[in-house]
């Protein structure tokens, strides 16, 4: 795995445990020599996993939509950065540039990108790995939320198994580069039933 994506607040939450969390994941990354792919902004988490990628001598690069966001908001010490026409310009670009792909706690930007890659993994259009960083517990509800998707019989119960979850960035990063794509048959039911 040469470069992981990360998807994360542009605040830093109410917690520093969020903050202590996109530091260790950063670490966790120099430390293994794996890329950091962003969204390029210096602000909340987003800055801080940047940071402690940077302070192991590890490499960055952000990926910014043109004119989107202030320009101070940029980080101005990146190893690369990337300048896109747009927001999905940007996104695609993330996505091309990553072997796997990691949400940290964040705002709906941060699960915007997440159910993207989520919702082409499920598609098949990657077969990427795709993790969750539940630091204090902080994607819990989400998972919940998953899970009640499957029982209402909108998800299939295989393709919970398209996303890796631990609270430590050496646990989650280990299952990521272990990941095997579950078999997708066939996504929607009613096919399935016509089939037969
Ligand atoms: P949010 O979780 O709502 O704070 O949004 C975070 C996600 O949205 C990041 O992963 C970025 O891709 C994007 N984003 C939000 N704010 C910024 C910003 N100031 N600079 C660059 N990207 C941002």
């Amino acid at each position: 795995m040469n470069r992981i994506a990360v998807y994360s607040g542009s605040n830093y939450g109410n917690r520093t445990d969020y903050q202590e969390g996109a530091n260790r994941l950063g670490r966790a990354l120099a430390t293994r020599g794996i890329g950091l792919v962003y969204g390029g902004s210096r602000l909340g988490l987003m800055g801080e996993v940047a940071n402690a990628v940077l302070d192991g001598k590890g490499d960055v690069i952000g990926v910014m939509p043109k004119g989107l966001f202030p320009k101070e908001a940029a980080h101005p010490g990146l190893s690369t950065f990337h300048e896109t026409e747009d927001m999905p310009s940007r996104k695609k670009r993330m996505a091309e540039l990553a072997d796997g792909f990691i949400a940290l706690p964040g705002g709906v930007g941060t699960y915007e990108e997440l159910f993207e890659m989520l919702s082409w993994a499920q598609l098949g259009i990657h077969a990427k790995p795709v993790g969750l960083l539940n630091v204090s517990g902080f994607f819990t509800p989400l998972i919940t939320m998953l899970t009640h998707t499957v029982q209402e019989g909108f998800m299939k119960e295989s393709h919970l198994k398209l996303f890796c979850v631990a609270d430590n960035p050496d646990e989650l990063i280990a299952q990521m580069i272990h990941y095997q794509p579950p078999a997708l048959g066939v996504k929607w039911k009613q096919l399935t039933d016509l089939q037969r």
